[in-house]
């Protein structure tokens, strides 16, 4: 294998149904035909909602056990059951839908199997709760996995689950720390002679294995993180993170819905805005990205020929590129102590340290990029004009924070947004057009 794998992530609503996981394996398969690809999936989306509601069920009920009866009355075989039934429901449907013929029935035994052992892990008694919340979880995506491996296959691209969750990680269940050293040579030992084979490898995202090959999970969203880390692993030199939207768009488009398109952004700037809420991005994807120096590309399963955002170690020039809102904050003072726990650091004064920090009070837009003077005063001018309050504006480690009154929260996020963002990305856009 002389040339560098490509890691290629889809997410939740990439493979929500059958015809999603169409596209998705379309996709990989594409990309396979260059070079070679280890694929990465999330769960279908709302599966590992149902399966986190059905472990904390258990443990609210009995303290842990699954429940021999519910409030409604329900027996623990019963909700098993049923949890069987909606699971098996849904994904053999998708698989009837996405999967020819000719693999079809090995992907129907494959389901059958993991639904079986998702049964068990969910039915034995435990006497580790948190643990085996994570080893519940971790089945949906080893049923997406299943399934995508088989649509791919069905492409034309020869395709495999790997035989054992390549992450390797500490036994912070739940949101796992991930071990370099030892993700390398599982991935060397599990992924690697797929590849090498002319396979796609297809691998669960989300889930690792900790100390002793104990299941563990990264964290909501995790999969993104798990695509960077096994890029690492594999000595990438690029990582595709598809999604339901074009790439990463200069605001939440569920609070701005004329967001537009970021071409390009640094491994900094995306990383930050990641950790202020830019759901398309799990806050830690970009650290193994950065280490490695690996490109990641941020596009739509949906519309592959959007190039999508590209982000990489370049720096562009000074002025924010998006912008974020983080509610649900207090200004207040603490010690240099508790500073570490604070959202971001305002300044001292004679009162101790001003920070942000989790209250109900106040909201902070966020800009983020390279946020200059003129982009302090403009922002604050913007405010004003539309009739806000500025509590404290000014540049932070957050970003260019400006702190307003949380009710005013959304109207601050608009019209620092319309301040501040250059209209050039939707006009030049325009223009090609
Ligand atoms: P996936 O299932 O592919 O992991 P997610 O739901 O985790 O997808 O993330 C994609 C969603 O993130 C989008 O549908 C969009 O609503 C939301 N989102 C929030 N902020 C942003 C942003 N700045 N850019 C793009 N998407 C964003
Ligand atoms: N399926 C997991 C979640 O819903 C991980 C992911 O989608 O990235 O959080
Ligand atoms: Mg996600």
């Amino acid at each position: 294998m002389n040339q560098r794998p490509l890691v290629i992530k889809f997410g939740g609503t990439s493979v929500g149904y059958g015809a999603a996981f169409l596209r998705a394996a379309k996709i990989a398969a594409g990309a396979a035909k260059d070079r070679p690809v280890a694929v990465v999936v999330s769960a279908m989306s709302g599966t590992t909602d149902a399966l986190l509601d059905f472990a904390a069920s258990a443990t609210r009920t009995t303290g842990g056990e699954p429940p021999r009866t519910s409030s409604t009355g329900a027996t623990r075989e019963g909700s098993l059951a049923g949890l069987h039934r909606t699971l098996a429901r849904r994904h053999l449907r998708a698989a009837r839908e996405a999967v020819p013929e000719e693999f079809l029935a090995d992907v129907e035994e494959r389901l059958h199997g993991i639904l079986g052992r998702l049964i068990q892990t969910a039915g034995a008694p435990a006497n580790d709760h948190v643990a085996r919340k994570d080893a519940v979880v971790s089945f949906g995506e080893r049923l997406s996995a299943e399934i995508l491996a088989g649509s791919i296959s069905g492409f034309g691209a020869p395709a495999a689950v790997i035989a054992a969750d390549p992450i390797a990680t500490d036994a912070s269940f739940g949101e796992a720390e991930v071990l370099v050293d030892e993700t390398r040579s599982r991935a060397g030992e599990y992924v690697r002679p797929l590849l090498e084979a002319g396979r796609v490898a297809v691998a669960p995202g989300y889930v690792g294995r900790g100390p002793g090959g104990v299941v563990t999970t990264l964290g909501r969203g995790g999969s993104d993180l798990s695509a960077t880390v096994l890029g690492r692993a594999l000595g990438s030199s690029e990582v595709w993170i598809l999604s339901d939207v074009d790439g990463v768009l200069d605001a939440d488009p569920d609070l701005i819905p004329s967001a537009a398109l970021i071409p390009n952004l640094s491994y900094r700037e995306a990383g930050q805005f990641a950790s202020l809420g830019a759901k398309v991005l799990h806050p830690r994807t970009m650290e193994p990205a950065s280490a490695a120096r690996m490109e990641v590309r941020v596009g739509s399963t949906f519309n592959p020929d959007s190039p999508g955002t590209l982000i990489s170690g370049h720096e562009g020039g000074p002025g924010v590129r998006s912008v974020a809102l983080r509610r649900n904050l207090a200004m207040t003072h603490v010690t240099r102590d508790e500073a570490e726990y604070a959202f971001c650091i305002l300044g001292s004064d004679a009162d101790g340290l001003k920070v942000l920090a989790d209250g109900a009070t106040t909201a902070a837009v966020v800009g983020v990029g390279t946020p200059t003077d003129e982009d302090l005063l403009l922002g604050l001018r913007c405010l004003h004009n539309a009739g806000i309050r500025t509590l404290w504006a000014g540049n932070t480690c957050a970003g260019l924070v400006f702190a307003v009154d949380e009710a005013e929260a959304e109207a601050a996020l608009r019209a620092v947004y319309t301040g501040l963002i250059p209209v050039e990305t939707a006009a030049a856009m325009e223009e090609v057009a």
